[in-house]
C-alpha cells in the first residue's frame, strides 16, 4: 500500500453547506473554507458525487503520491439519485474525499438533471477555476449513459476557456478574481466505452480508488435494504469498475489503468514519463 504524507492542516473537507450558484441556498463560509483560493495542481469536476471516483480517482492519488496538490469540484449533490439523499451523498463524498487525500472538494449546486451551459452555469465554473488555478482539470466523459455526463463536459471545457480571457469578470468574496487558463483539460472515461487517447498506470492505489467508490454505501454493492436495485448498486456493477480497470492497464502492460481523452495534442518534456512495459 503507498504511503501518503498528511495534509491535515490544508484538507478543508467539511460538511460542506458552500453554494456559489446564483438563486440556490444561502453561502455558508464556514472559516475552514475561506481558503477556497488555494492554488491546485490537478482539479477534477464530477457532476455528480461519484463520478470522479468512479473514473478518474485513481489519477487523484498517483497524482498525490508525488506531492501535487488535487481537488475535486462537484457540480450538483446528486439529489435526483435513486438511492440515498443529497445529505448522506454529502457525507460519503467528504468520505470519499479523505480516502483520496484531497486538499479540496467543493459542491457547486447545481441543480442535477437540469443544470443547462449557459452564460450563468459557466461563470459559476469560471470562477470555481480561477479560486483554485490548476495546471490540468479532468472531466466528464463527452458522452455517456447519462445525459448530464457530455452536458457537464461541454459546460466545463468551454468554461476552462473562458477562464482565461480577462474581460470576463468574477469575484470570489468581492474580490475580482484573476484570468486563469489551464493548460490541459481531459476527460475522463465513465459508464459507456470510449476510445481513451493516452491511459495513466494506477496499479498502485488501485485498492484506495475501489475504497473511495465504497464511500458511496447508498449507491454501490449494496444489494439489500429497502431501497429499489439500480443500475449501479448491484456486485456486478462495482466488478465492471475493475474490469474497465484492467482492460485499460491490459493497453499499457500494466495491472489497473485509468484512461483519458483530450482535444488537444499531449505534450512531454521528455520521454520519461513512457510505461515501457512491453506489451
Ligand atoms: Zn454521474
Amino acid at each position: 500500500m503507498p504511503e501518503f504524507t498528511s495534509f491535515g492542516a490544508s484538507f478543508i473537507i467539511s460538511p460542506l453547506q458552500l453554494t456559489l450558484f446564483p438563486g440556490s441556498a444561502t453561502l455558508n463560509l464556514e472559516p475552514s473554507t475561506l481558503n477556497l483560493r488555494m492554488k491546485l495542481d490537478l482539479l477534477a469536476f464530477g457532476v455528480h458525487p461519484d463520478d470522479v471516483e468512479l473514473s478518474c480517482s485513481g489519477v487523484l492519488l498517483v497524482e498525490k503520491l508525488r506531492g501535487k496538490k488535487t481537488g475535486v469540484v462537484d457540480l450538483t449533490r446528486g439529489e435526483l439519485g435513486t438511492r440515498g439523499s443529497a445529505a448522506i451523498r454529502e457525507q460519503e463524498a467528504a468520505l470519499a474525499a479523505k480516502i483520496l487525500h484531497l486538499d479540496a472538494r467543493e459542491n457547486l449546486g447545481m441543480a442535477d438533471g437540469f443544470f443547462k451551459n449557459d452564460e450563468a452555469h459557466q461563470r459559476t465554473i469560471i470562477a470555481a477555476i480561477r479560486r483554485y488555478q490548476p495546471e490540468i482539470i479532468l472531466c466528464n466523459a463527452p458522452e455517456d449513459r447519462h445525459p448530464d455526463h457530455g452536458r457537464s463536459a461541454r459546460l466545463v471545457e468551454e468554461a476552462a476557456f473562458l477562464a482565461g480571457l480577462r474581460k470576463i469578470e468574477t469575484f470570489h468574496n468581492e474580490v475580482l478574481q484573476e484570468a486563469w487558463k489551464p493548460a490541459y483539460v481531459f476527460n475522463y472515461i465513465q459508464d459507456r466505452y470510449l476510445e481513451p487517447d493516452f491511459v495513466i498506470d494506477i496499479s498502485d492505489v488501485m485498492d484506495e480508488k475501489i475504497e473511495s467508490i465504497k464511500a458511496y454505501g447508498t449507491q454501490f454493492n449494496s444489494p439489500g435494504g429497502d431501497e429499489p436495485q439500480t443500475y449501479i448498486s448491484t456486485p456486478d456493477f462495482l466488478e465492471s469498475v475493475i474490469y474497465r480497470c484492467k482492460m485499460m492497464g491490459k493497453m499499457i502492460g500494466v495491472k489497473y489503468g485509468e484512461g483519458f481523452i483530450s482535444k488537444k495534442m499531449v505534450g512531454f518534456s521528455s520521454l520519461n514519463a513512457l510505461v515501457t512495459n512491453r506489451t
